[in-house]
């Protein structure tokens, strides 16, 4: 771990070595916070007539006072009859407006019977909603890249789309290193403690999208860890093993990614929590796929999934990997450490001037409750001195 790299440069790299994944048609029905993998623009005009806007009647252009009705346009039966001088055509919202039409009054201003009635003069086209009024034939409805957010599957659907194609989601395996660990509800032995970063680490990476293949745990062995990375990474494009990952006698990780062929694109993050993080890359019949080696205390792990493994996962969708940062002003002095940047969890407020950030209490790597009350990591830069209350700093907002 000789030059440590700064977060932005090792995230750069991880994003450098991580290419989109393929697509596939997604019903609708399933495709809410999918990414989009295709530009969508509308072959037909929404609405695709002209209709009404209101409940009432469809009158000619110009006409006042006493007109007979002639027939009715319902919403999905239009009328068999157009509109003439003198007549009028009794007309429910999103009906189809009768050829003829001027304008629809709504009943509210009309008086009469079933029949006859009397109607005030109306402005040309009022409460007509013309054809192709929300979206145009050609018209650019969503972009690739986009987040699918019920408007859009509402906007999707508005066009006949009962399916789009998104991107691929990620499969993802999830190693826990460490002769200390127990399944959470088995029976701690002495020194023993329940592995916490498993849960952890893949609900952070189904919120990414990634769809979470495998969770395993390992001990603190050399070919135990050897055997368990190479399962791992023939089922998955994105491997994250947790633990075992730093100097200590009995860290076998960085080993066992040598041995199984992984290419180090970097160990040691200057990053406080995070510092021994290491990335690299492995082929796996013709596939690549990313492999990250988080520190095992459950803060890191988790600090450590939102700045660098988060982002390739995005990326991998074809999403936007930076679009949880903003800047914030703190609402607390910290004080910055000399050789690391620091990711400082905290809770976000909204203030006249933007965001405010508030570190969430101790802020120890062991200290998980510390990200339980976390928004978001604000991201302090190594340094002499404090980062004063009321600076701005960036932030990560943290899901
Ligand atoms: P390591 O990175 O393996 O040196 O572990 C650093 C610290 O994190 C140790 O205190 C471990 O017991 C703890 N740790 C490692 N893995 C887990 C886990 N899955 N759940 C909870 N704590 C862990
Ligand atoms: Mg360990």
């Amino acid at each position: 771990m000789a030059g440590l790299i700064g977060i932005e440069e090792a995230r750069g790299r991880v994003l450098g070595a991580v290419r989109a994944l393929g697509a596939e048609s997604v019903p609708l029905d399933q495709a809410l916070g999918r990414v989009l993998a295709e530009e969508v623009r509308s072959q037909v005009h929404v609405p695709p007539f002209d209709s009404s806007a209101m409940d009432g009647f469809a009158v000619a252009p110009g006409a006042e006072g006493d007109l007979e009705v002639i027939g009715e346009a319902r919403a999905g039966a239009p009328a068999s009859t157009a509109v003439t001088p003198g007549a009028a055509v009794r007309i429910s919202t999103g009906a189809a407006v009768p050829a003829g039409t001027g304008a629809v009054v709504p009943v509210e201003r009309t008086e009469g019977d079933a029949a006859t009635i009397a109607v005030p003069r109306s402005e040309p086209g009022a409460n007509i909603r013309p054809r192709g009024d929300d979206i145009t034939t050609g018209d650019l409805v969503t972009c690739s890249g986009q987040v699918l957010g019920p408007a859009a599957l509402g906007v999707l659907a508005s066009l006949g789309r009962s399916a789009a194609m998104c991107s691929t989601r990620p499969a993802v395996a999830i190693l826990a290193t460490g002769d200390e660990l127990v399944e959470p509800g088995g029976e701690l032995g002495p020194g023993q403690i329940w592995s916490s970063n498993p849960p952890a680490l893949a609900g952070q990476a189904t919120l990414a999208g990634a769809v979470v293949e495998r969770i395993g745990r390992i001990p603190d062995d050399p070919d135990a860890t050897r055997s368990a990375l190479g399962r791992a990474a023939a089922a998955a494009d994105v491997v994250v093993i947790s633990g075992g990952v730093s100097v200590g006698p009995h860290d076998h990780v960085k080993g066992a990614l040598a041995a199984i062929g992984a290419e180090e694109v970097f160990w040691g993050v200057a990053l406080r929590p995070g510092k021994p993080t290491w990335f690299g890359t492995l082929t796996m019949a013709g596939r690549s796929v990313a492999v990250f080696g988080l520190p095992g205390n459950p803060v890191s792990s988790m600090v450590c999934f939102q700045l660098f493994v988060r982002p390739a996962l995005r990326a991998l969708q074809g999403a936007d990997p930076d679009a949880e940062r903003e800047t914030a002003v703190l609402d607390e002095d910290i004080t910055r450490n000399p050789r690391r940047d620091q990711a400082v969890r905290c809770r976000l407020t909204n203030a006249k001037d933007g965001l405010h950030a508030t570190p969430t209490g101790p802020q120890g790597s062991h200290v998980l409750t510390s990200m339980l009350a976390a928004d978001a990591l604000a991201l302090v830069e190594a340094g002499e001195g404090v980062a004063r209350r009321g600076e701005r700093v960036p932030v990560e907002r943290v899901s």
